[in-house]
């Protein structure tokens, strides 16, 4: 299981706390007791937006945590993209032979008289 680090926006407070990947963030301030918790995304090694600006105006918002999360994955893309380009056709089949002499099997059953 992943540490979480969380942030409440609301007084500043910081906590780790242990979660399975599939549970859901925490919300409320255990010291202030507001809902203003944020998960801080990068899992202790270096944060990916720059700038106090942008950590002001948005770090409450959705999209805060919108945009780190596409910044992430764009990484991961970027990673392990371009072995999909690789290998054409292949597909020159030849139609050819075969299918000849197939009909010396073909002979009419006789039916009675
Ligand atoms: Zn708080």
């Amino acid at each position: 299981m992943p540490t979480y680090e969380y942030e409440c926006s609301g007084c500043g407070h910081r906590l780790e706390k242990f979660q399975a990947i599939t549970a859901k963030p925490l919300r409320k301030c255990p010291r202030c007791g507001k809902s203003r918790l944020q998960r801080l995304v990068g899992g202790g090694g270096g944060l990916i937006f720059k700038g106090s600006g942008f950590y002001q105006t948005d770090y409450r918002s959705e999209s805060y945590q919108q945009a780190a999360k596409s910044e992430a994955d764009r990484d991961k893309v970027a990673a392990d993209g371009g072995k999909a380009a690789a290998g054409t056709g292949g597909g020159s089949s030849d139609a050819s032979g075969g299918a000849s002499g197939a009909q010396k099997a073909a002979q009419p059953v006789k039916q009675g008289e």
